[in-house]
Parts: structure tokens; sequence; C-alpha cells
């Protein structure tokens, strides 16, 4: 495993931040760190990278124990923190040169990564009159300069507009392929966009670690179908797995199965069995978001 956290828990005073958490994840995932704010995800970001230290609780990163050892774990551990600290005044390749120097790292390694995060155009300006989505590839090239095997991004789409979330959340899937990426987001699309796991973390404890196949399948399904002609409730009260259902306008209706099984064949043949056309059929997935809010309400 690439990340193993066994039983960690950080108490700050009084408080649990972060209360007996244990995860683990292996190379090539992606996984999704979601929670509301407050809920513990900076916490374990920072004892992941050997940044603070848990109370309680043990750390492995590709088999480095980060509390005794953060040094030698920090060179497999790829970080970018929640507020990035960058240096405005300076170029974009003048910045990555001082980051490997202090990191003692080799300086051919700089065009690689300048490469990796599409920043080729952008090398030669000052980081202070980039936009933030380039600021966070910035950020980001310095995080894998040393190409660590694991990422950890703490809110990396944040405060970003809708065309640089897009090119980010690429970007992190791209470099999730020959790593193991931890991204922590309070915004459940952005999982459903990126991911293939998620872990949802609530004041401190998780209360869901599932891929996201296995989540979407156990949820309930809600379709929208117009039909051609009028028809009463009880009516439709005859299709199999209904949960509820809700009359939107006319011959609108809005069906929530609980079912597995998509439920769209199902509905297209009890309407050619009643004699009635299908003009609009919409099926989506509403429930990550509604499950997310219940879990961490
Ligand atoms: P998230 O990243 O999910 O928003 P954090 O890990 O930042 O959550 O915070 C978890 C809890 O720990 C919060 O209640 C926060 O106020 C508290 N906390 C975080 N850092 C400190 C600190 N240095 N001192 C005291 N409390 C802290």
């Amino acid at each position: 495993m690439s990340i193993q956290l066994t039983q960690i828990s950080k108490n700050y005073g009084e408080q649990k931040a972060v209360n007996q958490i244990s995860f683990s994840a292996k190379k090539g995932e992606v996984v999704g760190f979601l929670g509301p704010n407050g809920a513990g995800k900076s916490t374990t970001m920072k004892i992941l990278t050997g940044f603070i230290k848990p109370t309680e609780g043990s750390v492995l990163v590709n088999d480095v124990d980060v509390v005794v050892n953060p040094i030698e774990a920090q060179k497999n551990i790829g970080y970018l923190p929640e507020h990035n600290p960058l240096y405005l005044d300076m170029y974009v390749k003048e910045y990555l040169q001082f980051s490997a120097a202090i990191h003692k790292i080799d300086l051919s390694k700089i065009d690689e990564a300048i490469e990796k995060v599409g920043l080729e155009k952008e090398a030669h300006k000052k980081i202070g009159q980039l936009s933030k989505g380039y600021r966070q590839r910035v950020g980001l090239a310095g995080a894998i300069l040393h190409n660590p095997d694991v990422l950890i991004l703490d809110e990396p789409t944040t405060g970003l507009d809708p065309n640089q979330l897009v090119e980010i959340r690429q970007l992190i899937k791209e470099l999730g392929k020959d790593k193991t990426v931890l991204f922590s987001t309070h915004i459940m699309q952005e999982v459903e966009a990126v991911c293939d796991r998620v872990i949802i973390i609530n004041k401190g404890e998780i209360v869901v670690d599932k891929q996201l196949k296995e989540l979407k399948e156990s949820n309930k399904q809600v379709i929208t179908v117009g039909f051609d002609y009028k028809i009463e409730e009880q009516f439709l009260q005859r299709l199999p797995n209904v949960d509820s259902i809700k009359n939107n306008y006319d011959n609108s209706w809005t069906i929530t199965f609980v079912s597995k099984e998509d439920m769209r064949p199902k509905l297209f043949d009890f309407a050619q069995e009643h004699g009635l056309k299908i003009l609009e059929l919409n099926s989506e997935n509403k429930n990550l978001e509604s499950l997310f809010r219940e879990l961490t309400q």
C-alpha cells in the first residue's frame, strides 16, 4: 500500500480534530477526500505529509513511518497545501529552480514537471501575472518535481473558474494514472468527476469509504418521464420498485425507484404495454449529493 493510516487521532486541547481514522490507498487510485468545512481533512493531510504529528496512531507512506522518519517519507510525497504560498514576484521557472535547489532535486526535472502540468507557455512569466488556475499548476509542478509516488492535494480547485476547474480536474486524473492521489474537496460533483473512490469524513470520523461505482449503485434512481397522455398517479404505482412519485406538470412525472437495476427499460415496457408514448425521459443520480448531505449534516 502506498498510504496506510491506522487509528489516527489528533487533539487540539479538548477538541478532537480527527478521531481514530484508518484507511489505505494503493498506486493508481485517485481518492476523493470529502467533507464539510472543519471535518478534519486538512488535519489528516498534514499528518499524512509529516507536517504535524498525530496524538495517536501510525502513518506509513510506501512503508516508511511518517511520524518516525518524516524526511525519508517526504521523498515519496508531493503536497499541495490549501493556500499554497507562491512568490508572486518570481518567474515560474525561477520559482521551480528555487524549490528544486532547496530540496536538492536535479534541475533537469524542472522542464519535465513544467511539461506534465502544461505550463510551457507560462514558464517565463512572473507568477503574479498568472491566473489562479495557472498558479495552481505552478503549485502542482512544485509538488511533483521529485516525482513522488503519492500526491496529497488540499482543496486544489477552490477559487477556480469553471474552465480552470475542468482543466485542473483533468490534470489530477492524468497525474493519478501512475501515482496515488488523495485530494480533498467539499464538493460532491468534484469527486464524481475525478475519482474512483470516495472517503467521506465528518466531525473527525470517516463515515463512508467506498468505490464511487458502489455508492452509485446502492442509490435510488430518479427518473423524470413525460407521456403523451394524461394518467393518474395510482396508475404509475403499478411500476415495480417505486419509492415515490411526483407530478411536475401536465403529463410530466418524477419517479424515484429503489433499485440497482436501470429502471428505464422497465419504464419503456410499461408504457408500451399500456399504449402510452414516452415523449421525454431523463435519469439522474442526485443521490450521491443527498447521501453526502445526510451523512454530514
Ligand atoms: P477541514 O480541512 O476539513 O476544513 P481541519 O482539519 O482544518 O478541517 O479542521 C478540523 C478541526 O480542527 C476544526 O474544528 C478546526 O477548527 C480544528 N483545528 C484545525 N487546526 C487547528 C489548530 N491549529 N488549533 C486548534 N484547532 C484546530
